[in-house]
């Protein structure tokens, strides 16, 4: 080599060490954002991006200090983060190990995400049984928090996990299952990664079909009878949720889909990664126009007539990217509140009450039914349920933030005199007693922790909020 090329390799060779220096601290870097709301910024030790089963175990022995579990962080009040602690981030834990179609099982690492899953299906025409309205969560994340959809039949995802794989704090791996170590199954399904960070899951699988939208309007008095007389009766529906509208909550829009044999109207089999100008100004509009939300219900209705047939992975895996718009002053986020089918009309004449006289910027309230279930220990639908999902518009200024907790911690208060609870993985607006009245199970929950980590390795914002 000459002079000159020497000269050249020498600062090829620096240029290199300046950029995976770079990459280096951009993958360890010390403030971790939540992924969906941009709320929470916080100093952290460190992010680890483990490979590996082995090799996250060799890191639980190396590791010192409290440890948060990060999935795709979109919960939205500290659930995946820990000051001063290290992050596992399990992105690059995501592979496929095993695949059944015939039994219809399949079983995976937690890093990965939904659509991950679904573009490994759909060829063989199989379906996710239970998973949120978007794609793009991690498996572990939402085993972790026990999501439930707008699955018509179903309870929340823990109904579909047949078992899970799950390293605990002294880094052993251990199989959990309704059989096996099944306190340890209880605690880590809807545990917020507090038991140790599950690794594997075997999920059970479903048909695709194709399906076919109707909408209904209808007051919301109406409502929650046709919903169990019809609805819940009628076997051929496969998604259904209701839109409450703001800012008066009295008229729901009730959007059913249901089986059919009919030629497709959309024929992509899986959703596009952005949403349509139209659905984007549509959010924006809502989010900023008082005037448009009281005329919304008039041009939804007029666009409504159209019929919509396509594949259920299509309708089953909305993008998060379709939902986000460009934010500075403000951001999006929602709240959930889990009402006994009997007694949501009066949830609803609460809800509209303290609404009203806080007046938050509310976006939209979608209606979810879920099946009881009580099989995790944290179970947010011992009864059987409808969901209010409320979507709003959060101003990061000091006095918005403040309102925000007036009226949660109000809505709170009226969910708990009328047996609901209220979903955890959002912002932690509650107070403590109110966290114990709606899981009166987390005494119990604690004995499990501590005996599986009785060091208090895994923690994170829930965890130092409320136990
Ligand atoms: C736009 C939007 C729509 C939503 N819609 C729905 C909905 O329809 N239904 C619903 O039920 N929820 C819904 N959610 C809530 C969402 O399901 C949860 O916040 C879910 O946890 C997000 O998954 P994630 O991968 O981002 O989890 P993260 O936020 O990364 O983690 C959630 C919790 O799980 C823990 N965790 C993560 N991975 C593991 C692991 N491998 N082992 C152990 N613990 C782990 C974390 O420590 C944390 O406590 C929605 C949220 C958003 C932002």
């Amino acid at each position: 080599m000459n002079g000159k090329n020497k000269k050249i390799a020498c600062i090829f060779f620096m240029m290199q060490i300046v950029f995976l220096s770079s990459a280096r601290n951009r993958d360890k870097t010390v403030i971790s954002n939540q992924g969906f709301s941009s709320l929470n910024s916080i100093q952290i030790k460190d992010r680890v991006f483990p490979r590996s089963v082995e090799e996250l175990q060799l890191l639980m022995q190396k590791i010192e200090g409290p440890i948060a579990i990060a999935g795709m962080q979109c919960s939205m009040g500290g659930q995946s983060m820990v000051k001063n602690g290290i992050i596992i981030d399990t992105k690059n834990l995501a592979h496929i190990v095993n695949f059944d179609a015939v039994g219809k099982t399949i079983t995976v690492q937690t890093g990965i995400s939904w659509r991950s899953i679904q573009e490994y299906i759909d060829p063989y025409n199989l379906s996710l049984k239970v998973m949120q309205s978007y794609c793009d969560f991690s498996v572990g994340g939402s085993l972790s928090v026990n999501v439930h959809g707008r699955y018509v039949g179903y309870g929340p995802l823990i109904e579909t996990v047949q078992s899970i794989k799950i390293i605990v704090a002294d880094g052993q791996l251990l199989t959990a299952s309704r059989t096996q170590n099944s306190d340890l199954f209880k605690a880590a399904l809807g545990g917020y990664g507090l038991l140790g960070i599950i690794v594997e899951v075997t999920l059970s699988l479903t048909e695709n079909c194709k399906i076919e939208n109707k909408k209904i309007y209808m007051n919301v008095d109406s409502y929650f009878e046709y919903l169990s007389k019809i609805i819940l009766q009628d076997t051929s529906v496969v998604f259904h949720n209701g839109d409450l509208y703001p800012p008066y909550y009295n008229t729901v829009m009730s959007s059913t889909w249901y089986k059919t044999d009919k030629k497709l109207t959309i024929t992509d089999r899986l959703q596009n990664l952005n949403g349509s100008i139209r659905q984007k100004i549509g959010i924006s509009l809502a989010r900023r126009a008082a005037w448009f939300k009281k005329m919304r219900i008039n041009y939804e209705a007029s666009n409504s007539s159209e019929p919509i047939v396509c594949w259920r992975n299509y309708e089953a895996g909305y993008r998060i990217s379709q939902l986000k718009l460009p934010e500075s002053f403000s951001t999006t986020l929602l709240q959930e509140y889990f009402i006994p089918l009997e007694n949501c009309i009066e949830f609803v004449k609460a809800m509209r009450v303290i609404l009203q006289a806080h007046n938050p910027n509310i976006l939209n309230i979608s209606i979810r039914h879920v099946k009881a279930n009580n099989e995790t220990l944290l179970s947010w639908s011992s009864k059987e349920c409808c969901a209010f999902v409320i979507y709003y518009e959060q101003f990061k200024k000091q006095n918005s933030l403040k309102n925000t907790i007036g009226w949660t911690q109000k809505l709170i208060d009226a969910v708990l005199i009328l047996n609901g609870t209220y979903y955890l993985p959002y912002q932690l607006n509650a107070r403590k007693d109110q966290f114990r009245a709606a899981y009166p199970t987390y005494k119990k929950f604690e004995e499990i922790k501590f005996l599986y980590d009785p060091k208090v390795r895994f923690q994170n914002y829930l965890w130092q909020a409320y136990f």
